[in-house]
């Protein structure tokens, strides 16, 4: 790719607050002096139309960062990669007919580098980081986000600080504490921890990925839908079915089918239908939307969807407008149609998603056979975490015969 040393002043403009509007310069901060609204990084998006085309893209890496043109990262800033993104986006024929969808599309990104969706947005956050001087990473996780943290920071020589409730899962604090980050388990829950972490924020110089430099985090995210569009042979699909925790890429996904839109990349005119999926017990967006508000209130979660339970979501408001305005839905479930989704998707398609894909495909299931679609519509399905970080879950499926070691004992209790 040949060198453009100044273009990234001119593509990245600043934040800009998604309230008010006011715009700031690119910095360490995440919220509106002046309304407490969030801020998203501002692009210059003549600069981009003009530079970026599909064959620019399909040139670049089979990670993510071939959409770097549309991430804030500049572009001399060397990237913090494991081989993050271009995961694959499969067919489901026999969940589909299962379902009556006839054209069903699964995202794996439980196939990234540790195994969930939130390595998009952390080696956005780190290479950022990095790129702006930090020495130390910090994050508030409800337990994929320090996984990812700790091997981000790793992979980039930085230090590492990652907080979680205490009863995270120990599948995920296995995968996690092998990088030899600090482990502050904190005696509460995600929304008590990240509470916290905005006050250990103010006194120190560290980058936390979810809160300080979140606009920057964010936008990892969009490349979950660059990529679906561009797997789709660059069209989007008629609808989305996407987890919420935060909400924080429900919200980027809208950004980024528009961006694609706006520029050209895809055919057609139409966003996606955003559907939202949450367990019932941390239904917090879910129980706004059914009461026909955007004032999400806060809830106390319980439930084995524990990467997703996330009480009092940031982007709650935002997730419930944009569902409506692209016709999409929130819809929630219980844990039993979460444990029988993650079995369903395991039998059907040979794949193992931890319980928040279980979340994803039970909102799924539920709506198809609720008579949602008629079976023509192109719908995708985010599956963004791998089966073996809430191992719990579904720790005795299958049909298990033990046996000696005979061919006699085969034929009588194998084989009858
Ligand atoms: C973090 C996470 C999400 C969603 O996160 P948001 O905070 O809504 O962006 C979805 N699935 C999994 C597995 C996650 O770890
Ligand atoms: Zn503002």
């Amino acid at each position: 790719m040949p060198s453009e040393p100044h273009l990234h002043a001119r593509r990245v403009l600043g934040l800009r607050c998604r309230e008010c509007g006011a715009e700031y310069e690119v910095q360490a901060t995440h919220v509106c002096p002046r309304c407490f609204g969030p801020l998203d990084v501002a692009y210059d998006y003549g600069v981009i139309r003009r530079l970026l085309t599909r064959q620019r893209i399909q040139s670049g890496p089979p990670s993510m960062w071939r959409y770097r043109d549309l991430l804030p990262l500049e572009e001399d800033a060397a990237v913090v990669s494991l081989g993050e993104g271009f995961t694959p986006l499969v067919k489901a024929e026999r969940l589909g007919a299962e379902l009556g969808l006839r054209n069903l599309y699964l995202k794996n990104d439980s196939m990234n580098p540790t195994n969930s969706f939130k390595d998009r947005v952390v080696s956005v956050a780190i290479s950022w980081a990095r790129a702006h001087g930090f020495e130390t990473i910090g994050c508030a996780s409800t337990g994929n986000l320090a996984n990812a943290v700790a091997a981000y920071a790793a992979r980039a020589g930085l230090e590492c600080y990652v907080f979680l409730p205490r009863d995270t899962e120990a599948e995920k604090l296995v995968a996690t504490s092998v990088f030899e980050p600090t482990i502050v388990a904190v005696r509460g829950t995600y929304d008590d921890v990240n509470r916290l972490c905005s006050q250990v924020m103010e006194d120190l110089p560290w980058a936390f990925c979810n809160i300080n430099i979140r606009p920057f985090y964010a936008e990892g995210s969009k490349t979950l839908t660059f990529e679906t569009a561009e797997q789709l042979g660059w069209r989007l699909p008629d609808e989305i079915v996407i987890p919420i925790a935060s909400g924080c890429q429900f919200v980027r996904h809208r950004r980024a089918a528009q961006e694609l839109l706006d520029l050209g990349l895809v055919d057609g005119q139409d966003l996606p239908r955003l559907t939202g999926a949450q367990a019932l017990g941390c239904a917090p967006v879910y129980r706004a939307w059914e009461a026909g508000t955007d004032r999400v209130s806060p809830v106390v979660p319980d439930t084995i969807a524990r990467s997703i339970a996330i009480g009092n979501p940031s982007d709650g408001p935002y997730v419930v407008r944009i569902a409506r305005e692209t016709g999409g839905v929130v819809e929630a479930v219980t844990e039993e149609e979460i444990v029988e989704a993650i079995r369903l998707l395991a039998r059907t398609e040979g794949i193992f998603t931890e319980t928040a894909g279980g979340v994803t495909i039970g909102v799924l299931a539920k709506l198809a056979r609720r008579g949602r679609w008629n079976g023509d519509e192109v719908i995708v399905a985010y599956v963004t975490g791998h089966g073996l970080k809430t191992a719990d879950a579904v720790a005795d499926a299958g049909r298990r015969v033990e046996i000696e070691p005979s061919l006699r004992a085969f034929r009588e209790k194998v084989a009858v």
